[in-house]
């Protein structure tokens, strides 16, 4: 891939600005493992703070954050609820059966929500010795493989008060939380206090090349960092990276709102196509859309990589366009025209 590609497969092909590349040259580093590199340390206090919960862990991934968190909060054959499209029972790999031997329960709907209703009708009977415990809800703001619907803080309270009410663990999996706050103007602190425990990606559309950091109660990540070593995700003069993530939490978290601007054109375009049968709403970064049944997916996608064009497929039927800061009005542009050629 070179420099005129347009891609727009993930938030995540962003690479670092001059002045993302300048911070993590010049940030001090100490070995992160023996607990002195003082900007991973305040990249961990400063999420924490701005989102009201006691501590931070800095990982190499959303993935290991997510696992992490489920590791903690659960035993073996354990069960938990989440939406049946979360990246957790998607995309993690069996990662759920593999590190934790939880089981999982899913429902809600097309768009990654998942209600307290919906959370009631998943839940084991806890009495039951032929059940799995029910012992944790992950919720995911924004829902990738939903389209990046955002779930809304009122209806994340209805979840949490069922949750509570149940004695069930709840995490967040906000791989793009930053994006959800941005669309509802939402605050961080009102997250911290409604979760066990939140997962932050700064490798997505905040632009971060690496990393991820969950956050928690100081005994919770406690806890967390001793299966982050375990998994091999201790990493040592680790502030290279963290100074990145200080970098985009100072400059990249309002411009999402340009990402959410470009993604609502661009749905408005791709919703006339001729050749599309179906489309989420965009209501954050990404534009997920279905093409009609005769239409050949894999062609379309050949096509706009011969126009230096990247999309991705979801799976057989949907296609995903991602809008970040390396993807501006010229590649938007470019999209529009090679998506308007194409002829099913
Ligand atoms: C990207 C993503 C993650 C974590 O992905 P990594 O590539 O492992 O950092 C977790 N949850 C959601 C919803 C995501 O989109």
């Amino acid at each position: 891939m070179n420099h005129l590609t347009a891609d727009f497969r993930s938030d995540t092909v962003t690479r670092p600005t001059e002045g993302m590349l300048r911070a993590m040259a010049s940030a001090p580093v100490g070995d992160d493992v023996l607990g002195d590199d003082p900007t991973v340390q305040r990249l961990e206090a400063v999420l924490a703070e701005r989102f009201g919960m006691e501590a931070g862990l800095f990982c190499p991934s959303g993935t290991m954050t997510n696992q992490i968190a489920v590791k903690v909060h659960t035993r073996p054959g354990d069960e938990l609820i989440c939406s049946k499209l979360a990246h957790v029972y998607n995309y993690e790999g069996g990662g759920l059966a593999f590190n934790s031997g939880v089981q999982v329960r899913v429902g809600g709907d097309d768009y990654g929500r998942l209600t307290a209703d919906d959370a009631d009708a998943l839940l084991q009977p806890m009495d039951n010795v032929h059940a799995a415990p029910t012992r944790l809800i992950v919720a995911e703001n924004t829902s990738n493989k939903g389209g990046g619907t955002t779930l809304g803080l009122a209806s994340l309270r209805e979840l949490g008060a069922f949750a509570r009410t149940h004695r069930l663990g709840y995490h967040l999996d906000g791989a793009r939380l930053f994006n959800a706050l941005v669309a509802d103007r939402e605050s961080p602190e009102d997250y911290g206090p409604l979760f066990d425990s939140i997962s932050i990606c700064l490798s997505k559309g905040l632009g971060a090349p690496v990393g991820s950091v969950l956050l928690g109660s100081a005994a919770f990540i406690a806890e967390a960092r001793r299966i982050r070593k375990r998994l091999g995700g201790g990493m040592r003069q680790a502030g290279y990276l963290a100074a990145a993530g200080l970098y985009a939490l100072d400059h990249h978290v309002d411009r999402l709102a340009e990402d959410h601007a470009r993604a609502a054109s661009l749905a408005a375009f791709i919703q006339q196509l001729d050749f599309v049968a179906e489309i989420k709403p965009a209501a954050t970064n990404m534009v997920l859309f279905r093409l009609v049944e005769d239409a050949d997916a894999a062609a379309l996608l050949a096509h706009l990589k011969a126009s230096g064009i990247r999309l991705i497929a979801m799976d057989r039927h949907w296609l995903r366009a991602v809008l970040h800061y390396d993807v501006g009005e010229p590649e938007l542009n470019r999209l529009r025209s090679a998506l308007a050629r194409w002829t099913a």
